[in-house]
Order: structure tokens, then C-alpha cells, then sequence
């Protein structure tokens, strides 16, 4: 109470920053001083606290919504400029989007970052720990929903008329904690203490309907139609964010729908007046936007995945429909006003959707139906793992979504007919093509679905393209080839680099003037300024300077100490096995081997490491997280080795730790068995910020090594046709480990217990499964890793060198912009162009 009373007046400066301010300021202000008056009118009047007591958290509430109402006038001008101009909108359908922390981006976007640091200064605050106060919103799991998150900063940033429309789930990708070594996983209560960047639209909201059963009827004019009864329902309700564009005043929305009960709608209970029973079918509703659920877990049946899906996917497209009608559009016209893309197939069930209302609630017939339909979607391809494709056991969609199956069982009809012409008496192809699986139990395949229902069919890098067309859609390339392209994946500038790397965005800017964050193909200049001396010394320097503030943070999460000066080699990613962390691990105890056989070895020291989220049902990744930990703790406490090697594990990678990660990297781990990463997008993250690659070629990483050269980039292992060739003839991994002692004794060691206290039992499955039945070829690959490591070593010890090489991957890293990615999509799939929407 004493301290409350006596702060108010101290030096805060409350009293001498608001006089020059006008009431317009205080929300529009651009100035450090309008900012200092909105932050402290928001700690009064929204938050509710003095500015004396008020913690950091209250501090980052204040400016985000003081940074919040300056993007507010913009927003609402965006959205009437589209509305205004009739203008087509892509709609970015995604299960997950990954936004990372919404402040310092915005800060960036908006060009306020040293006036809002001014702004808190003189409130006594650092920017950078109000930054670390906001709870990211963490919907999605890894690469998809953050490339999701990237495309809708670019489609601002371009000033494309968009929408990005998700799942405003309850609780995102679970929180990471490390315990004894193991993963144990926390749930994400992101909510908790409210999220300033959105706003709910309590008035915009749509029903979505499950279960029951259909009916054929005639109607009025003898034509036979069907009508779904269904025997639930739920509300979905629109909250929305805004996403601001980076230097311009295109402020796009994101729109989440949140599930709530209907009122009163629940027909026995209501019927009966069982009170408590109805309040009980309120929470079942609301579960439906519960929790993420973690990927890279086999895509089996979950039920309550598909109601997601439909739930969010119904609301979007009656949006859509809603807004036609607001323009006073006639419904004929959906596919030259909409856009609609789907993030993999969690969205795909949006065919059949959008078929359903047309032809069943609008009366369009079917041919017209489907024409709108097929010219609306486009189909982006994430994956060619058989395992993580999505397929429905046909109880279970027939049971949630029967009008679906009828409606998809129609597509199928059609579509199994137009490949009988195309190809007769070619039973076989028919089979494969169906979008109906009949091996084993009965599935409805996803992929198929949105294949067929698609004009616009694309993979994420150019190898993951040519595979996806050779393999899973073979048969869908040759009946339509001209609905194939490549779009390679891409990642935005703004947020990693101009946010995250301040050191490297200043001498970027100093060094090629502002430009570069929307052009980065100005990144290239740097060609010019890789051998000079005092260049590299500056690059060198900011380097250090982002080793350090990493090394601080691992000290801080784990208690490691890491000599900033040392070789920082990462490997961030969901923890997987075709993603290899284990290889990454076999290299590390290779290394410690030898340099415990040979303690007069010379090895230029490196910190190894890692961060990852493995799914909490996968068993070999959870023990990888383990052995990771294991083999850190082991290393880190010997004092032979730990004055050449460390061994790191980051608790809960996340964006924003991500920030502080990709920028402190010397060597990006890119191991991935060739064919499986489709794209990856932290390997373009660390290249933007001047990591060395060390990869295969799999996914962007080829495109990565086009780019920057040969010679600048670690290249080892079997390519993706070796690879096949491999498991074609039948993968022997014993011949491996017949034909090199060292990885025998490597095996040894991790299997006999050395780095589990003797305990031989830990880690036997997954040395029992790199030697009997892997399918991602580690073993296959190890020799190969171990000697480009090796070649990593001495290139490292010519410091210059590797510094010109580190220079050269952010010069030619213009390719990997998100809005180079943005732009082929809207040329080549959307036929979207930009609009400018005035100040
Ligand atoms: C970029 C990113 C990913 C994707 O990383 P990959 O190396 O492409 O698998 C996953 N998680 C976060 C937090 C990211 O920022």
C-alpha cells in the first residue's frame, strides 16, 4: 500500500511525458512520447493498475494494446478498400498457424521499434523484457503452421487482399519440459492471461452441424434433393487478429473460429427441461476447439481431428458465402471472388463442404457446383510419408459427416468414369485412383479428395514436387499434368532477420540501405563485400554478439555454459526419426570416442545443439530426446572432453526462442534421409542468417545449395533415387556396422548403457532399430556424415574463410523470402494482385 502511494509521484515521469500529447495521439501517435502516453493510458484505463505496481506483464498489455489500436484504422480500411473494390481474396485455410509473439513483429511491420524502446525507457522498462513477457500463441507444431504464419506476413507485406482462417484452439502445442533427461509434456494455457491481438466478433458466427442421417425428397420442381438431419450442433465464433503488412498500411485479418455451445439447441434435453444434462452438451460442444493435436503421430482415426477439421473449415466457407452476399454478388461468382487454399489436406473435407452448399442449401446443380468448386481450391501437398497421409475410416466419417460420404461417393462416381475414358480396361489405375481405399478397412483418402477437387495442385520444393508427381499422385499427374507446379517454400525476412538478428539488420542496412527486406534479391550485393577485411571483422563481431545471447539463454534454461567463441552447431526441429537427430548424435559420440581414446587429438571445439518437441505418443523420438540429454550430460561432466565439446538440449523450441536460435548458428544441421523433409523452412532460416549448411540433398536443401554454391555447402549422403535404390534391393544395415569398427564401438556404447549409468535397457530399442528395421537408412549414411563433419572441422579453423562462406549464405538467400514464395502462388494459382490501400 506504502509503495503504491509513494511510487505514483517517483521518477516515472507519467506527469512530464503527457503534456504535449493530443487525445488523437494517444492512439495514433508514431512518437515515443504519444507512445509513452498510450502505454500509460492503457496501464490505467485497460489494465487496470498504477503504473508504480504494475508488473512487466502489465507493461507488455499496455503497449500491445497502444500498438494494437495504431493498427486498427489501417485494419478497418483494408478490409472496406477489398470490400469497396470487389476485389478477389485468397483464403489460406490452415488447422495450424504458428504466429510466434505478435509485439516485436508489428513493432518491425510498423516501423516503431526505437520509438516504442524510447517510449518504455523512459517508463523505466527494457523493450526486450516486455517482448519476452508475451505467450506466444502456439497453434501449430512446426514447419506447416509456420509457414502458414510467414505467408500472411508476405501477403500484407505485398498488399494482397487475404484471409487466413484456422482453429482459435484452447490450448496450442503443449509446453516442454525436460525431467531426468525425458520430454514431459505441460499443457499450453496460452489463454490464461488474455491475448491482447485479438478481438472477438460475438456477431459473426455460423452454425456447424454433425451426425444423424439424410433424406431424399422432391422438391418443388420435381427435382430430387437431399436434406441432412443432422443430430448436433455448435456455433463457431469468428476472433479476430490483425496481421499489418511490413511498410504499409495493407493490415490483413486472421480469423480463428472458437467453438460454443447452441443455447437451448440440444433436443432431449431440452424436450425433458434436464437442465444439467444440456449444460453438460455445452462442454462436449466446446471441446471441439480444445487442444492441437500434436503431429507426427500416425494420422490415425481421431474423431474429434475431424470434427476440427469440418468445424472450421464449415465456418470459413460460409463466410465466404456470407460476405458474396453482403457485396450483393450473385453465389455464381465464388470462384472469381475467393481463392481457397488448402494447407495439406486437414482442410480438404472443404470439397465436399462446399459442394454440400451449393448444391443442397443453394439448389445449384451439380456440374455447376463442381465447376465453382474445382476453380476455387488449390491443394498445397506437405508430405509423402505413407504415414502421416490422411486417411478416415468409413464408419467414422459416415457416423459424423453422412451427407459428406454421399457427396463424396458422387465426386468419386464422376471422377472413377473420367478415368475410365481416359484410360479404359485399367481396372488397377481406377483402384489407386479411388477416393475410396478398399486395402484393409474401408478409408476415405484425403489427399485424393483434394486432388480431384482442386484446379491447382502444388509441392513445397522443387525435388518434393518431382516426387510427389512420380509417387503418390502418379496417376493424378498423368490425367492432369497442367494442375502440377512447384512452390517452393519460403520464409519471412522481417521476422527472421529484421527482428530477431537487430545486430546483422543494421549492418544490413547500413551496408545496402533499407530495401533489402522487401528485396532480398539486394541481398546479393553482399557478393561484393565477402573478402573484404573489415566487413568480415563486423560480420564476425555480430555473430559473436548473437553466440552469446543465445549461450546466456542456455545457461539460464539448462545451466550449460557454452563458450560463445566455440563452433555453434544446431539441429532445431519436431524431433523425428527421418529427420535424423539420432545421426547427429552418432557423430557426437564418434567425436567423444575419439577424443577419449586420443586426448592429444585436435579438434576444433564445437556446442552441439539441439531443440524440439517430440508427438507425446511417439516412442522412438522420445527416447531420441533422452539420449540426446544422455549423451549431454555424460559429455558435459567430463573434463577430458568438455573443454572441446558440449552437448545442449533447448527445453520447448518455439518462434520465440527460434529468434534467438537461427541467428546465433554457425552450422545448420540439415540431415533428413533424402525424399522425406518435403521443403523444410528452418534450414532457409539459418541460411538468411548466415549459417553453413551441413545436409543432404532432400528437400529445399538442393535449392539451397543451387543458390549459394557447391563450395559453400556440406553436402554428404545417398540422394533420394540411392536411397530407393537401397530399399529396393533390401537395406542390410549390418553391413554397415560389419564394415566400420568405429560405428560398432559407437553402437556399444549407447546400447551397453555408457551414457545411462550402466542402465542397458534405455536405449536398446533404438540401437535394435538403427540395426534391424530402419527405414530412414541412418546407418546407411554415417560414414559419409562422420567425413563431412570432418571437412566442417577444417574449414571452421580458416576463420576468414568462413566468414566469406557465411557472408555468401545470407547474400544468396534472396530466393527463401516467404514473398517470392507469395507472389508465384498468387501469378500462377490465385490470379490475385495487389491493391493499395491508402493511408
Ligand atoms: C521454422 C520452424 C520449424 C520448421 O523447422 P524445420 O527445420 O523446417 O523442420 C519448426 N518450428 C519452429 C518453431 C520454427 O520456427
Amino acid at each position: 500500500m506504502k509503495s503504491e502511494m509513494s511510487q505514483e509521484t517517483s521518477g516515472i515521469g507519467a506527469d512530464k511525458v503527457a503534456l504535449s500529447v493530443t487525445a488523437s495521439d494517444v492512439r495514433l501517435g508514431m512518437q515515443a512520447s504519444a507512445l509513452t502516453q498510450a502505454v500509460l493510458d492503457h496501464l490505467h484505463y485497460s489494465v487496470g493498475r498504477l503504473p508504480s505496481v504494475a508488473s512487466p506483464h502489465d507493461y507488455y498489455r499496455a503497449l500491445a494494446l497502444a500498438i494494437r489500436d495504431r493498427m486498427e484504422y489501417r485494419w478497418i480500411n483494408t478490409t472496406q478498400t477489398y470490400f469497396d473494390l470487389n476485389r478477389k481474396v485468397a483464403c489460406y485455410l490452415s488447422a495450424e498457424f504458428l504466429m510466434g509473439p505478435h509485439l516485436g513483429n508489428n513493432l518491425v511491420n510498423l516501423h516503431i521499434e526505437q520509438e516504442a524502446r524510447n517510449a518504455l525507457a523512459t517508463l523505466g522498462h527494457d523493450l526486450d523484457d516486455i517482448l519476452a513477457c508475451e505467450k506466444e500463441p502456439g497453434l501449430g507444431n512446426g514447419g506447416l503452421g509456420r509457414l502458414a504464419a510467414c505467408y500472411l506476413d508476405s501477403l500484407a507485406t505485398l498488399q494482397c487482399p487475404a484471409v487466413g482462417y484456422g482453429i482459435r484452439y484452447e490450448f496450442g502445442i503443449f509446453e516442454q519440459e525436460i525431467r531426468d533427461g525425458w520430454q514431459t509434456e505441460i499443457t499450453d494455457k496460452w489463454l490464461r492471461r488474455g491475448n491482447p491481438w485479438e478481438i472477438a466478433k460475438p456477431d459473426t458466427f455460423y452454425y456447424v452441424n454433425w451426425g444423424g442421417h439424410t433424406e431424399h425428397y422432391q422438391d418443388e420442381v420435381g427435382c430430387q434433393r437431399v436434406r441432412w438431419i443432422p443430430d448436433r450442433m455448435v456455433k463457431g465464433v469468428a476472433y479476430d487478429t490483425p496481421i499489418q503488412g511490413y511498410g504499409v498500411n495493407t493490415c490483413n485479418t486472421l480469423r480463428l473460429w472458437s467453438a460454443e455451445a447452441v443455447e437451448s439447441f440440444d433436443f432431449q434435453a431440452f424436450n425433458v427441461g434436464d437442465y444439467y444434462q444440456a449444460v453438460n452438451e455445452k462442454l462436449v460442444s466446446e471441446t471441439v476447439t480444445k487442444v492441437l493435436y500434436p503431429n507426427d503421430e500416425p494420422a490415425s482415426g481421431k474423431r474429434l481431428r475431424l470434427a476440427q477439421q469440418y468445424f472450421f473449415v464449415t465456418c470459413s466457407l460460409q463466410d465466404m458465402l456470407h460476405l458474396l452476399e453482403l457485396a450483393h454478388a450473385p453465389v455464381e461468382t465464388f470462384a472469381e471472388r475467393f481463392a481457397v487454399q488448402l494447407n495439406d489436406t486437414h482442410p480438404s473435407i472443404g470439397v465436399a463442404e462446399l459442394m454440400r452448399l451449393l448444391v443442397d442449401e443453394r439448389r445449384f446443380d451439380w456440374d455447376a457446383a463442381w465447376a465453382i468448386t474445382v476453380a476455387s481450391f488449390g491443394y498445397t501437398n506437405h508430405t509423402l510419408l505413407p504415414e502421416a497421409l490422411e486417411t478416415w475410416p468409413l464408419p467414422m466419417f459416415a457416423e459424423l459427416l453422412p451427407r459428406h460420404l454421399e457427396i463424396i461417393y458422387e465426386i468419386n462416381r464422376r471422377f472413377l468414369d473420367e478415368v475410365r475414358t481416359r484410360f479404359p480396361d485399367d481396372e488397377a489405375r481406377v483402384a489407386r485412383m479411388s477416393l475410396i481405399g478398399e486395402e484393409g478397412d474401408k478409408r476415405v483418402r484425403m489427399a485424393h479428395l483434394a486432388t480431384v477437387g482442386s484446379h491447382a495442385i502444388n509441392g513445397v520444393a522443387a525435388l518434393h514436387t518431382e516426387l510427389l508427381q512420380a509417387s503418390i499422385l502418379k496417376d493424378f499427374h498423368e490425367l492432369w499434368p497442367e494442375r502440377f507446379s512447384n512452390k517452393t517454400n519460403g520464409v519471412t525476412p522481417r521476422r527472421f532477420l529484421a527482428l530477431s538478428n537487430p545486430g546483422l539488420r543494421e549492418l544490413l542496412d547500413h551496408t545496402l540501405g533499407q530495401q533489402w527486406l522487401t528485396e532480398p534479391g539486394l541481398l546479393r550485393k553482399l557478393d561484393a563485400h565477402a573478402d573484404k577485411d573489415a566487413f568480415q571483422h563486423d560480420w564476425y563481431a555480430i555473430k559473436l554478439g548473437n553466440k552469446q545471447r543465445l549461450s546466456s539463454y542456455i545457461h539460464a534454461q539448462t545451466g550449460i555454459e557454452i563458450d560463445p567463441g566455440w563452433l555453434f552447431d544446431i539441429q532445431v526441429k519436431r524431433i523425428h526419426e527421418y529427420k535424423r537427430q539420432h545421426l547427429n548424435i552418432l557423430h557426437i559420440v564418434t567425436m567423444y570416442r575419439r577424443l577419449k581414446e586420443n586426448p592429444a587429438l585436435v579438434l576444433p571445439p564445437r556446442a552441439f545443439i539441439f531443440g524440439g518437441k517430440a508427438a507425446p505418443g511417439y516412442f522412438m523420438a522420445k527416447r531420441i530426446i533422452k539420449l540426446i540429454n544422455a549423451v549431454a550430460e555424460t559429455i558435459n561432466a567430463d573434463p577430458d572432453v568438455n573443454t572441446r565439446m558440449k552437448v545442449a538440449f533447448i527445453p520447448n523450441f518455439n518462434v520465440q526462442n527460434a529468434h534467438l536460435i537461427y541467428p546465433a548458428a554457425d552450422l545448420s544441421e540439415q540431415i533428413s534421409t533424402a525424399g522425406k523433409e518435403a521443403s523444410g523452412t528452418g534450414n532457409m532460416k539459418f541460411m538468411l542468417n548466415g549459417a553453413l549448411t551441413i545436409g543432404t540433398l532432400d528437400g529445399a536443401n538442393v535449392e539451397i545449395r543451387e543458390e549459394v554454391g557447391a563450395d559453400n555447402f556440406f553436402l554428404f549422403g545417398l540422394s533420394a533415387a540411392e536411397v530407393e535404390s537401397v530399399k529396393r534391393t533390401g537395406y542390410r544395415p549390418h553391413d554397415y556396422v560389419a564394415g566400420n569398427d568405429e560405428l560398432r564401438a559407437v553402437l556399444e556404447l549407447i546400447g551397453a548403457g555408457h551414457f545411462s549409468q550402466g542402465d542397458a535397457e534405455v536405449f536398446r530399442p533404438l540401437v535394435d532399430n538403427l540395426t534391424h528395421d530402419d527405414p530412414f537408412l541412418v546407418l546407411a549414411d554415417y560414414a559419409a556424415y562422420i567425413a563431412c563433419q570432418e571437412q566442417v572441422n577444417s574449414a571452421w579453423q580458416d576463420v576468414p574463410n568462413w566468414t566469406r562462406m557465411s557472408i555468401l549464405n545470407t547474400a544468396r538467400s534472396g530466393k527463401f523470402s516467404s514473398d517470392r514464395a507469395i507472389t508465384e502462388y498468387c501469378e500462377d494459382i490465385w490470379n490475385i494482385r495487389p491493391v493499395t490501400v491508402k493511408a
